[in-house]
Order: C-alpha cells, then sequence, then structure tokens
C-alpha cells in the first residue's frame, strides 16, 4: 500500500541497534568494505530488475543499461552511490533496511563472541551489509523508487544509526536508489579518486554491473571495472586474489575460501560452473532453514539465490554460481525440482566437489583437516544420502580410533585396512555418546589386548551413517557391541578350547543369573571380549544399538526397545566369586548388570536401588 505520508520518525528494530554498534566498533578496522557492500546491493537491485523484466520489459521504462555511477563531493563530505536497478516502495525501505527479517537472526546474536575478529566474520556471513554504511558515515540517505511505481513514489529516507529514522515521500524521476554518506570528521581518505577507484576495483571487478566513475578531475566517465561475469572470463585471466574476492561477494564471507573449482561443461548439457568450500563452518549450518549457497544464472541472467536443488543436502555448505546455457529464463523453483537438466547439472556439480574435496585430501593434508573439522559431520550424510557416489564418499570419511587414541578424526578406511592383523576379516567399530565414554567402554578390552584397531564413533550422526554403511571394500563393518564375539582367525586353537571349556563350565552359573534377572535380559553368556571389566552388555546383530535406542528416546521418539544381553567375564573374580554366592546371588546379578549398563553409557531405570545394593554389599563385606 503507498499512501501519501509526510515525513515520519521510526524506530530501529532492536536488532538492529545492537548491530549498529557491534558493527561501527568490530569492523572499524576493515571500513573500506561499506563500498563492497553498496555495490554488491546495487548489483542485487540490477539482477532483480532484469529478471522482473523477464515478464514485464516495460519496468525498464526505456533504460534498460544497468549501470551504477559513484562520485563523491569533497566540500559536502559525502559519497554517493546512484543505481538504477528495481529500487523499493515505502513499505519495501521499512522491510528492507530498518529490519532484519532474515531467518537465524537468533543463531547470530548468540553466536557473536565478543572477539572483534570473529565477530567481524559473522557480520560478513550474516550479510547485513547496508548498515555497515554507519561504519564511516554520521548520516545515511537513501532516495529510492520501485520500478513499475511512479515519479511521485519516491522515498527519502534518512538515519544517524542511532535508533531511529526518518521517512518522507519525494519525487524521484529514475528509478532506482541513491545512496548517500554523509562521512564522519576523520574519514577523508575516501574523499579521493584514487582511493575510491582502487577499493572499487578490488572488491568489485567481478560484479556484472558498469561501475561508473568521473576521470579524475574531468567531466568525462569511465568504467572503473571489467564488469564482465567472472566465471564467464578464462581462467587464466582470472588470479587468486580475483577468486578469492568474489568468494566473500557471493558467501558474504570476510575469509578467504578453501579452494575453488571453475569449469566449462560443454555436451548435452551446457554450463559454467564456479564453486567455493568455505575455510569456516557458517554459524546456521545446522539451521533447517538454512540457505544453500549455489546462484543460479542462466546465461549471464541471475534467476535465484540458493538454488537448493543444485546441491544435494550434504554439500550444503558449498558456495558459488552456477550459469546455463540450456535452461529456459523464466524456471521456477518448481520446474527447476522436476527437470532433467537440472539433474545433470546437479549430477556433474556433487561430481565436482568430490573431486575437489578428494584433492584436499591427496595434495593439501592441512586443508583437508580445516575441512573436516568444519564439515566433516555433514559430509557423513552423504554415506546415507547420496548412493550414487557412496563409494567415493567413505574413501573421504575420518575417524577417531584406538591407533592414537586421539579425539580428532584423522583416520580413513584405508588407514585402517593397511593396519588389519593378520586373519583380520572385519573393520571394527564402537559408537557411544562422548568421545571418552567410547574410549573406555569395556566393549574395546580384548581388542585393546591383542592390538586390533577400533574406529571410536561418537557423533550423533554416526548412528544413522553406520545403519546405511555395512561394507567397505570387502569387509563387513562390524560394531564391537553387536552380536556375539566372534574373533575368526584372530584367537588361536588354544583360545578356542579354553573358551568353551569355560562355556561348559559355566552353563549353571549363567543360568542362574538369568532367572535372577527375569525380563531384564535376552540373554547371558560367557563372553572373551572383556578382559579386566566382570560384565558388559551388548546387542543382538541386527537389533538397533544402544546409544541409537538412547538418541531416539532422548527425541521423543517411540521405539520398540529391545533387551540387551549380559555378557560376563569368567576369568573375573566377581564372577568368580559369583560361583559360591548364595544368599545374596540376586543381589550380585542384578549389581553385575546395571555396572554393565552404566560402563557403556546408559541409564538405570532404578538408580537408588542400584545404590542400596551395592551399599549392603560393600557393608557386607566390610563386616567380614
Ligand atoms: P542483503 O543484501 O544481504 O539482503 P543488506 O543489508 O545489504 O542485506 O540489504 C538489505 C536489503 O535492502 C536488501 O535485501 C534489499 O532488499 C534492500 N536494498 C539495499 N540496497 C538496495 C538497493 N540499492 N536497491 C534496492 N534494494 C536495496
Ligand atoms: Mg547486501
Amino acid at each position: 500500500m503507498e499512501k501519501e505520508i509526510a515525513k515520519e520518525t521510526l524506530g530501529f528494530q532492536a536488532e538492529v541497534k545492537q548491530l549498529l554498534k557491534l558493527m561501527i566498533h568490530s569492523l572499524y578496522s576493515n571500513k573500506e568494505i561499506f563500498l563492497r557492500e553498496l555495490i554488491s546491493n546495487a548489483s542485487d537491485a540490477a539482477d532483480k530488475l532484469r529478471f522482473e523484466a523477464l515478464t514485464d520489459s516495460a519496468l525498464f521504462e526505456n533504460d534498460s543499461e544497468l549501470k551504477i555511477r559513484v562520485s563523491f563531493d569533497k566540500d559536502k563530505r559525502t559519497i554517493t552511490l546512484c543505481d538504477n536497478g528495481i529500487g523499493m516502495s515505502r513499505q519495501e525501505v521499512i522491510d528492507h533496511i530498518g529490519t532484519i527479517a532474515k531467518s537465524g537472526t537468533r543463531e547470530f546474536f548468540n553466536s557473536l563472541t565478543g572477539d572483534q575478529a570473529k565477530d567481524a566474520h559473522l557480520i560478513g556471513q550474516f550479510g547485513v551489509g547496508f548498515y555497515s554504511s554507519f561504519i564511516v558515515a554520521e548520516k545515511v540517505e537513501v532516495i529510492t523508487r520501485r520500478a513499475g511505481l511512479t515519479a511521485e513514489h519516491g522515498v527519502h529516507w534518512e538515519s544517524s544509526g542511532e535508533g531511529e529514522y526518518s521517512l518522507e515521500n519525494v519525487t524521484k524521476e529514475h528509478r532506482g536508489t541513491d545512496v548517500i554518506l554523509h562521512l564522519r570528521k576523520d574519514e577523508d581518505e575516501f574523499l579521493d579518486d584514487f582511493r575510491l577507484k582502487s577499493i572499487l576495483r578490488k572488491y568489485s571487478d567481478h560484479i556484472t554491473l558498469p561501475i561508473i566513475m568521473k576521470k579524475a578531475d574531468k567531466d568525462e566517465d569511465e568504467s572503473v571495472n571489467q564488469a564482465n561475469a567472472l566465471w564467464a572470463r578464462p581462467k587464466s585471466e582470472i588470479t587468486q586474489e580475483q577468486y578469492d574476492e568474489y568468494y566473500k561477494h557471493v558467501a558474504h564471507d570476510f575469509e578467504a575460501p578453501l579452494c575453488h573449482i571453475h569449469t566449462k561443461v560443454e555436451g548435452r548439457q551446457e554450463y559454467t560452473q564456479l564453486l567455493y568450500i568455505p575455510t569456516r563452518a557458517p554459524f546456521d549450518l545446522w539451521d533447517r532453514e538454512h540457505r544453500h549457497g549455489i546462484k543460479l544464472y542462466v546465461r549471464r541472467v541471475f534467476i535465484m539465490d540458493d538454488a537448493e536443488q543444485l546441491m544435494p543436502h550434504y554439500l550444503r555448505f558449498v558456495r558459488g554460481v552456477i550459469d546455463s546455457n540450456d535452461l529456459p529464463l523464466n524456471v521456477s523453483r518448481e520446474i527447476l525440482q522436476e527437470s532433467k537438466d537440472v539433474e545433470a547439472i546437479r549430477a556433474g556439480s556433487v561430481k565436482k566437489v568430490l573431486g575437489m574435496v578428494e584433492d584436499l585430501a591427496e595434495n593439501h593434508q592441512d586443508k583437508f583437516k580445516t575441512f573436516w573439522s568444519e564439515f566433516g559431520r555433514v559430509f557423513k550424510e552423504g554415506v546415507g544420502e547420496d548412493f550414487a557416489n557412496r563409494e567415493r564418499i567413505v574413501k573421504l570419511l575420518r575417524f577417531a580410533s584406538t591407533h592414537n587414541d586421539f579425539e580428532a578424526q584423522e583416520v580413513s578406511l584405508n588407514d585402517y585396512i593397511g593396519r588389519m592383523k593378520e586373519g583380520q576379516d572385519k573393520i571394527y567399530y564402537a559408537t557411544g555418546e562422548t568421545f571418552n565414554a567410547v574410549k573406555n567402554s569395556p566393549q574395546l578390552e580384548i581388542f585393546r589386548k591383542k592390538g586390533i584397531e577400533i574406529l571410536l564413533l561418537y557423533e550423533r550422526i554416526d548412528e544413522w551413517v553406520m545403519t546405511h554403511f555395512t561394507e567397505f571394500e570387502g569387509k563387513k563393518l562390524q560394531s564391537v557391541a553387536k552380536g556375539d564375539l566372534d574373533l575368526g582367525q584372530l584367537e588361536d586353537a588354544e583360545e578356542k578350547k579354553v573358551r568353551e571349556q569355560q562355556v561348559d563350565e559355566y552353563k549353571e552359573l549363567i543360568n542362574k543369573i538369568k532367572d535372577a534377572l527375569g525380563d531384564r535380559v535376552k540373554e547371558v553368556r560367557v563372553t572373551h571380549r572383556l578382559t579386566s571389566s566382570p560384565a558388559c552388555v551388548v546387542k543382538e546383530q541386527y537389533d538397533m544399538s544402544a546409544n541409537l535406542e538412547r538418541m531416539l528416546k532422548a527425541m521423543g521418539q517411540p521405539i520398540p526397545s529391545s533387551e540387551p544381553i549380559l555378557e560376563i567375564n569368567p576369568q573375573h573374580p566377581i564372577v568368580q566369586r559369583l560361583k559360591s554366592e548364595d544368599a545374596r546371588f540376586s543381589d550380585w546379578s542384578h549389581l553385575l548388570f546395571d555396572q554393565a549398563l552404566l560402563a557403556e553409557g546408559g541409564e538405570l531405570e532404578d538408580p537408588a536401588g542400584f545404590v542400596k545394593r551395592l551399599n549392603e554389599l560393600i557393608l557386607a563385606l566390610a563386616s567380614k
């Protein structure tokens, strides 16, 4: 609704106020970025106009040469940026520059650390570009008119960035937006032709829109930037710095990316892709609303941001551009979803990204480490999500392992296989809620004794990943907490014989324990899994792991729980003692079972009962 309203004064949203303060203080060391942000907004506005004009060419108002003009006035101490892009209506001004309507605002504020460098990085990611004007300006004016509205629907916005802004309707002949910065006292450095041009070149060379300035001391225009799409230029003409700057622009990031891939694909589908892996995970990577970072262009025309159809979920951290030569200009998200062409582009892009990660793994180990610690948890989802590329994905997985007992995940499956013992035919792993819980789990004892490596999985996603991942290069993946332990060739004949004898010898005891525990256990059996603990609990091979059961329960999901199997260590003195126990046999049995549950991270249904039994047994022993 466009109404004639006289000048009014409105308050900024509380978040905006907070942000402004933060920005002015934490971005001060990098203040020239205000130009990058304003140019980027003008470029977005031009993209939006071009896109809307595809269906309504009248929006161009006979002025289809989109550009941006930058000028400065030494006497008035102003810098002005004028664009002839889409412009804004009064309501749009209120909605877009006065509020932060983005999803993830709260996460953003929560993730601020107070550390200037880190926060500056976050601000960049959050993309609150316009407000960066106030780093250098004590007053900012915006005069704008939306394409398609008549001249008297212009709007004049003004603020000194301190909590309020004023809004007034004005007449504006030309559509688009003028931003006028009234510089603070000590910002004279920007009132300089050479300085302005060099900043513009540094940050905006890749902008497809020409940036026009007057030639120094002449009344003649010149274009400051190259104004052609970076990805459309030949690779050999693009410097690393230009690639990095472009990344910062598309990703709203302050930090250079980890790596990029730039290719032109020809054949049935023709498209250019310029894709980046960031150095750091964005603060909202885990947010369900998280925006996907691929911009889609069709023959250089910007079509949409966050084209999630172009990248699978597990690669949602990838940023960049895909420019198709074949898609229709009027593609919508719905069309993208069903298009076979899009599927082909997506498949091709995934292959490129995996290639990029493989290259890091093989040739740039430090970078790969960064990649894995930032994005490993997301990347792993690919094991279950991307069947076609599973082979490549699993080779890139990294785990913590008993090889070094480091929490850092650095062991690949190939490393593991290279260290397998003679006669070992399975890849063993253990899952748990934390690194320490899984590292110290009793189920690992025999493996540690025999020097068999175990992968230690302790992230939530791991349980889910492992349900999709059962074999690697002909070797079964085996949870150490599931099924009857069968070490196969890893056990010698003598050990086997002793074990069989023990099964016979403990038959009676086993039955008694089973009677004492009743429904609490599925089965009780003797194990050779343990060396120092008296007992442990395991699950049947195809039952859900206890860790996964706990996770699902914590998420409020109703699950059919399966009773665990209690395994006892015949060598342990407590177990041996049980053979001659009578009066307190039931208490001993429950105690054995409860401590086995605790040791693998489980919760007791009756903790008070456990404590009572324990105390009684201690007292009984003490009074002997
Ligand atoms: P972002 O660009 O990430 O959306 P900004 O703070 O830079 O965040 O800009 C906020 C919004 O203000 C933009 O999304 C856009 O809707 C509007 N805006 C800013 N500058 C312009 C402009 N030059 N032309 C039209 N709209 C603009
Ligand atoms: Mg912006």
